[in-house]
């Protein structure tokens, strides 16, 4: 089985659509790791897209809580209560009721792998550095776990020699599991990549190979950035879409 994993989409709709263009023929299965709104211009037309995509599996994130009034994102800066409230502004009914249900991870998939939106133990706790990664390890069930909530696209395993950590590349990064270690991976942000690379990013893994792609696409950034503008979203989430930061 081929996954295509995909995470923090932050109602980019044009970043979207991209890796949906790349990833088409790769893969069978879509599992989404949250954060489908908030920061960008087009949440109802995301959810929409991500509806018709026929997800197996979409996990809540942050954003999606304080959009649809789970929460009231007491923890967010300015820019991100500002885009939160514009967001539940903006939201039909039945795109916040459809929000309102979304599964809280861990969850495993077809015992292959775990998705969760921040660490697997806490879906709002972030995994930054290696000890972050090490603590969340412990905790996995599956051989291997995707997470995302940083928008770094990242790579960690426990192996028995050790702890690595693993970046990927301008062409992105190939990974091959072993059943002795343990994986955590991020397959980076969709909509508001934070690692330096301003391209959408996303992961497939395919099960019966036991293999990772992590890869990038770019996509047209002046649109997105453009449409955040014109909704009256605060300017700087338009300028970190074009540095990647
Ligand atoms: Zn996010």
């Amino acid at each position: 089985m081929r996954y295509l994993i995909i995470s923090d989409i932050h109602a980019n709709l044009e970043a979207l659509e991209a890796v949906m263009a790349a990833a088409r023929e790769s893969y069978d299965r879509l599992l989404v790791l949250g954060d489908l709104v908030g920061y960008g211009a087009d949440p109802n037309e995301v959810v929409d897209r991500i509806i018709a995509l026929e997800p197996v599996i979409v996990i809540r994130g942050n954003h999606d809580k304080v959009a649809c009034g789970i929460e009231e994102g007491d923890a967010f800066n300015r820019v991100a209560q500002e885009a939160a409230q514009w967001t539940r502004r903006v939201l039909t009914p039945a795109h916040r009721d459809y929000l309102r249900e979304l599964p809280m991870g861990p969850i495993t998939v077809d015992d292959a792998l775990e998705v969760c939106h921040g660490s697997p133990p806490d879906e709002d706790t972030y995994i930054f550095d290696e000890l972050d990664a090490l603590r969340a390890l412990k905790t996995t069930r599956a051989g291997v776990c995707f997470f995302g909530h940083t928008h770094f696209q990242i790579a960690f395993a426990l192996t028995q020699s050790g702890f690595e950590t693993m970046l990927p590349g301008p062409n992105g990064k190939d990974i091959s599991l072993d059943s002795a270690a343990k994986f955590l991976i991020n397959p980076g942000a969709v909509g508001q990549p934070r690692d330096g690379d301003h391209r959408a990013a996303y992961a497939v893994f395919d099960s019966a190979h036991q293999r990772v792609a992590l890869r990038r696409v770019p996509y047209p950034i002046e649109v997105a950035a453009e449409k955040v503008i014109q909704a009256g979203l605060p300017p700087q989430l338009a300028d970190r879409l074009l540095i990647g930061r």
